[in-house]
């Protein structure tokens, strides 16, 4: 008999939020309907973490533009078609999408403008206003496909999920049980954007009740800590030959589709434990993700699951080009012809 595998595919369905946007076609549904054949050929569930901040602004600036309206029927019809084909969509906030300026001759948005990048630097009522808007909106498109459709996971932007205390009378007041921002040993302390899992537990599902890095074991939530990986310098360098072929040889890219923002770090000597702690912007311990996968690391990846009984991807439409889920699509299919694999985050509490 085979051995069993939890295998988490999650995805951060969004635009570029920096300078450039980029488009509703070329971020979101293009580069996503690539991932869906790939599932369904494996017959796999995913998880869709839908910018809710996005659409909360398409939604007001719909009356206004008609291409707003057009991308809004268009993001909300594809969220639906992901539930109807048995994935999950649940909310992902990136709260300066509050000062986000639309481009109308481009229909892209600017967000340079950070501020208020973490939901700790935005005031109560504009909290209510993307957490409970985000939750109503979700379920006004959904309950469409499934009027049952439950929404009771959350993953924050960016992975400023910390202080919880921020965050815990909107889970609370929504019924969201279930967390998905923690990558676990990794921290990141800049002028916008901060978080700090040094001491996160190294545990794949654990309870928590008030702080995301402390276990509970009766707490209310639950978290679902990110995978991570250390390629070798060979892989390192392996990847970045492939990635640079597939550009200038193939065409196969994603420059230009969208500029993001680039966190600026800070020195910090707070952060102390050894080698299980990362700096993300500077360590060569990697998130496990579909736009990091080439086919140089797809054998790291196997040995991984190899190693591990639960493997929790983190990747986003908007950087994917076709390598990538030509490479995730050879890992899934040598990972199912070894193991028995479980892709239902409700299958594995
Ligand atoms: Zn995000």
């Amino acid at each position: 008999m085979k051995s069993k595998k939890l295998l988490l595919n999650t995805f951060d369905y969004e635009l570029f939020l920096g300078q450039r946007s980029g488009s509703v076609d070329d971020c979101l549904l293009t580069p996503t309907n690539l991932v869906l054949d790939v599932l369904l050929k494996h017959n796999m569930k995913a998880i869709f973490f839908a910018d809710t901040t996005h659409l909360l602004k398409l939604k007001e600036y719909a009356a206004r533009y008609d291409k707003c309206h057009r991308d809004f029927e268009l993001v909300k019809t594809h969220l639906q078609t992901l539930v109807r084909e048995g994935h999950y969509v649940f909310p992902h906030i990136h709260p300066h999408w509050l000062d986000a300026v639309y481009l109308p001759e481009i229909n892209e948005w600017d967000l340079s403008n950070v501020t208020k990048y973490r939901f700790n630097s935005i005031t109560n009522e504009d909290r209510e206003k993307l957490f409970n808007g985000s939750v109503n909106l979700l379920y006004e498109i959904l309950s469409y496909v499934n009027p049952d459709y439950k929404i009771d996971s959350y993953r924050s932007g960016g992975w400023c999920i910390q202080p919880f205390e921020d965050f815990k009378p909107f889970y609370q007041k929504n019924n969201i049980k279930y967390d998905f921002s923690v990558l676990g040993g990794f921290y990141l302390f800049s002028s916008v954007q901060f978080f700090d899992f040094s001491k996160a537990p190294e545990k794949s599902i654990y309870n928590f009740s008030n702080d995301v890095t402390i276990e509970d074991p009766n707490g209310e939530f639950t978290e679902f800590n990110l995978s991570s990986i250390k390629p070798s310098a060979f892989q390192r360098a392996m990847h970045r030959v492939w990635l640079k072929t597939l550009h200038r040889v193939f065409n196969d890219h994603s420059y230009n589709r969208g500029k993001g923002q680039i966190a600026q770090q800070l020195k910090n000597e707070g952060v102390k434990g050894g080698s299980k702690v990362q700096n993300i912007l500077t360590s060569n311990h990697e998130r496990v993700s579909v736009e990091l996968l080439t086919k140089p690391k797809v054998n790291h990846y196997l040995s991984y699951l190899e190693k591990n009984d639960y493997m929790h991807f983190i990747s986003h439409p908007k950087m994917l080009i076709k390598h990538h889920l030509k490479s995730f699509d050879k890992f899934l299919t040598a990972a199912r012809e070894l193991y028995d694999i479980e892709t239902d985050f409700r299958k594995m509490v």
